[in-house]
Parts: structure tokens; sequence; C-alpha cells
């Protein structure tokens, strides 16, 4: 019996929850097939009350692939829990993050650079890894987190029963989403300024259920103004990556904001830049990089900071695509999913 058909088929078990099918969510280890046996490991990132019945879909789906050959099944069922190990040192008023592994801020100083195509991305791709991941859509200037996860009009319940109003976040792909956008009307403008604006962008992370979590991403609006100065002075970030595109243009801004963590008052590491829009491959030319926007300034930028370049993240088209349509690049196979996996990969070893 084929190793191969035996993916083939596992391809078409979907886990309920998480939406995807068991190989894409790596849960799949060490097929061997001997004589009329089909072995396998089947791996779950934490505790899963749906386990058994995830088991019994691969068992179906083997069994049709292989009729009237009545392969003898045996899956090897465990739970691996790959939890970050808690660093925060909490104040009073922080107490929904108790539980939350690392904060990262996902950082641009100017808007449409794919700052909140990366957080997103960049969350599904560190959900794939088997960690548990929330993302705060805190760009209070243009939450755009409800349309890139098809959640637009999801009407997040709020928890009182502990006399303060509590936010429980929207569940889907297995991640926990909260976004400014879940509270207006789609299309009407956030006006909000000043400390109306770092207010609200606060509630969006600390009254929050984000319960336990390995990571938690915010997604701040583009800028380096008082809004995040308050907001990274309130909330314990872990560190924050900076998005930027490899234009001169851009980088000049980027300066600003790196100096804005920087700061005396601030003084929250820098993990990395982010080169988003680095070059464009045709499909029919794979050899083939184009630099649209200039070539090298993550590089350049990383060298002047002394901190990495974690991430080159080429044009793709269905990285746009697939953010209109509400189903993240990093879910589906090709060459974003690719690209950020590398990254969650090195946010990893940063926080192991
Ligand atoms: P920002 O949050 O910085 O304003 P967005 O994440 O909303 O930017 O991205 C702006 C636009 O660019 C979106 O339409 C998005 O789909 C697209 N985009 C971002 N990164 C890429 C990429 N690497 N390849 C193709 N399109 C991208």
């Amino acid at each position: 019996m084929d190793i191969k058909r035996v993916e083939e088929a596992l391809r078409g078990v979907i886990h309920p929850v998480k939406e995807q099918d068991v190989i894409s969510l790596n849960m799949i280890e060490d097929i061997k097939t001997e004589g009329g046996v089909i072995k396998f490991k089947l791996v779950f990132p934490s505790p899963d009350p749906l386990s058994s019945s995830v088991k019994k879909s691969c068992e179906k789906a083997i069994l049709d692939a292989f009729p009237g050959e009545n392969p003898v099944i045996r899956i090897m069922e465990l739970v691996r829990e790959r939890k970050i190990t808690k660093r925060l040192n909490l104040e009073l008023g922080q107490e929904q993050i108790a539980d939350v592994g690392h904060i990262i801020a996902v950082s641009s100083t100017k808007g449409g650079v794919g700052k909140s195509t990366v957080a997103v991305n960049l969350a599904v791709a560190l959900a794939r890894e088997g960690f548990r991941v929330g993302l705060a859509d805190a760009d209070v200037y243009g939450p755009s987190v409800p349309k890139m996860t098809a959640t637009e009009g999801e009407m997040p319940m709020v928890d009182n029963t502990s006399g303060q109003e509590i936010i429980v976040p929207v569940e889907k792909f297995g991640i926990k989403w909260m976004s400014i956008g879940y509270f207006v009307q789609p299309g009407q403008p956030l006006i909000w300024r000043g400390p109306m604006a770092s207010n609200a962008l606060k509630q969006m992370v600390l009254q929050v259920k984000w319960g336990e979590l390995d990571f938690l991403l915010i997604d701040l609006p583009p800028g380096t103004g008082d809004i995040h100065i308050s907001v990274v002075q309130d909330i314990p970030i872990s560190g924050a990556i900076v998005v930027t595109t490899p234009q001169e243009v851009a980088l000049a801004d980027v300066e600003k904001g790196m100096n804005m963590f920087k700061n005396k008052d601030i003084s929250k590491p820098v993990i990395g830049v982010v080169e988003n829009m680095s070059w464009f491959t045709p499909a029919e030319l794979p050899e083939n990089k184009y630099y649209i926007f200039g070539k090298g300034g993550g590089q350049k930028l990383s060298e002047k900071f002394g901190i990495p370049l974690l991430a080159q993240i080429p044009i793709v088209l269905s990285i746009r695509e697939n953010g209109d349509n509400g189903t993240p690049a990093a879910m589906k196979e090709g060459e974003g999913r690719e690209a950020f996996r590398a990254l969650a990969g090195k946010i990893i070893e940063i926080y192991r």
C-alpha cells in the first residue's frame, strides 16, 4: 500500500474547528505501511475534545481510499503541547493577559505596506506550528482583520460575570481574533482622536478574555504618534516587529518608528524587520525576481539598527486575493505560505 495514497486520503480529513485538513495542520507523522497494516501518529497540539471524531474520520478516509483491501489501521494518538514559558510581569488591570506567553506588536510607520497582512498571516503560521495564538486588531483607523478572516458581522459577546465588561474574542481557524471593526458599521469612518483612540486601542488588548495563549499579536495603527506611545507604555509587549517595503521613502519613516520603541520611556525591544513586497516573480518565469519597490531596504535597516531582517515576503497575487476573500494565504499551499512559515519559525526561535 502506497504511503502517498494514505497521505492523499488524509488530506480529505478536515478538522471541524480549525477548518483545515490534518496534513496541512501538520498533525500526521510517521506514516508506515507493512503488509495489510497502515500505521501513523495523529498529533494534537493541545488536548482536543474532538480528537476521537478526528481519528474516526481518518480511519474512514483510509478505508474509502483502499476499497476492497480492508487494511488494518493503527493510529497512535498523542498530545504534544508546545506551550511557551511565561515571562510577563503584570500590573493591575492586566488580568486578561495573565496567561499570555508573549505579546508582539506588529507596527509600521506608513499605511499600506502590508502590516495587517503580515500580522494575520503570522498568526495563522504560528497556529499551524501548534501554538495558541490571538490577534488584537488595534488599527483604530482602518481595522482590516474582520475582512481578512471573513468574520465581518460577528458580534463578540460581553462577559459581565466579574463585574467588569470583558469582551469574548471571535474564534476562527483555531485563532482568537479581536478587532475594533466588530464594533462599528462597515464603511463608517472612525474619527477617534487622542485619548479616545488610545483607550479603545488598549481595550482591544486588556479587556478581552484571551485565556491561555502562547502568542498575542497586536496589529498597531500605522504611525508613531502619542497614541502609540501610550499603548506601548501600558501594555507589557515583549517586542515589536516593524513591517516595511524596500523603498527608501518608507525607510525614512521606519527609522522614526524604530526610534519610538528605543525611546528611553518606552524601551521595548524591536525584534526585527519584515520586508514586505520584496520582489515579484511571475509564475511563467519562476527564476526571475523583479524588484518593483526597490531592493535591499530591509537589509539596510537591519544593519543600521543592528536588528535582524526576519523575512522578505514577495509580492504574491494569492496573498492579496486571499486577504480579500478572508482565507489568509498562510493557510494555502504556495509561495505565500512558505514565506510566512519561515517568519513564524524565526519568531519561535526568538521566544523558545
Ligand atoms: P497595511 O496594514 O500596512 O495598511 P495591508 O495589510 O492592508 O496594509 O495591505 C495593503 C494591500 O496590499 C492589501 O490589499 C493586501 O492584500 C496587499 N498586500 C500586502 N502584502 C502583500 C504581498 N506580499 N503580496 C501581494 N499583496 C499584498
